[in-house]
């Protein structure tokens, strides 16, 4: 449902509804990170296109699973080591810093999150700047496996105790941090207004949580290119960019708080 109605229009609405909130809970997903330039997985040319999915059971399995997994993880973080937080990941970090934003629901692993300056972030699939060792748990920064990756240890195992080492990731086949989705959940159904940025909502359990926050009575705000099965719900709806967006309604809520 395309809204006829103009970008000043719903920027002064939505920021409204932020300047209004008592609990504002946000939620991310891919698209606001293509603005960084990465892959989006569901985006034609992009590094999923390219490589096989590996499910966690194949990784665990196969000694070429795991190779082939680790060399398309290797091209990923090529490309995250060049990216950078954009102006929509910014502009969240500035409503947890002005007091607004309770907490920040994400289905992204590349950090730029906190890397913009978040820190009440909970992340439903885990994170790409960290790698553990699936037997002890140990942990490694990622670029020391990159470092170990590119000089030809194309499946690292932990020093320690042998165990494969994975990205700190939720793998397709691998369960959901349960308590991470039991935080997500709770923090949907507090809030009273809920900013969705960049995800089509079309992967479950994850989009359950707009639709628990939306029951809990809270105002939904979506930012995302292409429609969603949920926008219905919405109070408002942007098919902007988010970097296009965001900003302004920071600098609008900025403008209201000042004496
Ligand atoms: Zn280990």
């Amino acid at each position: 449902m395309a809204s006829s109605e103009s970008l000043s229009s719903r920027i002064a609405r939505a920021t409204e509804l932020v300047h209004g909130a008592r609990s504002l809970t946000a939620f991310s997903g891919a698209g606001i990170s293509t603005e960084s330039g990465m892959s989006d997985f569901r985006s034609p040319g992009g590094v999923w296109d390219r490589y096989r999915m590996v499910t966690f059971q194949e990784f665990l399995g196969s000694h070429d699973a795991r190779v082939e997994y680790w060399k398309m993880k290797s091209e990923l973080f090529q490309e995250l080591r060049d990216a950078r937080p954009n102006r929509a990941h910014l502009a969240l970090a500035e409503l947890e810093r002005l007091g607004k934003l309770t907490c920040l629901i994400t289905q992204n692993i590349d950090g730029f999150h906190q890397e913009a300056g978040n820190r009440k972030v909970i992340e439903l699939h885990g994170t790409n700047r960290k790698a553990t060792c699936l037997s002890c748990g140990k942990e490694w920064r990622i670029e020391e496996i990159q470092v170990r990756l590119e000089s030809g240890d194309l499946d690292p195992r932990c020093e320690k105790c042998g165990g494969f080492i994975k990205p700190a990731t939720v793998s397709f086949g691998q369960a959901m941090p349960q308590g991470d989705l039991l935080k997500a959940f709770e923090c949907a159904a507090r809030a009273d207004v809920f900013l969705m940025v960049g995800s089509s909502l079309q992967v479950e359990p994850a989009a359950g949580v707009p639709r628990e926050a939306y029951r809990a009575g809270a105002k939904l705000i979506f930012i995302n290119r292409t429609g969603t099965p949920l926008d219905h719900l919405a109070t408002v709806v942007f098919r902007e960019n988010a970097g296009e967006v965001l900003p302004h309604v920071v600098k609008q809520l900025a403008q209201r708080a000042a004496p």
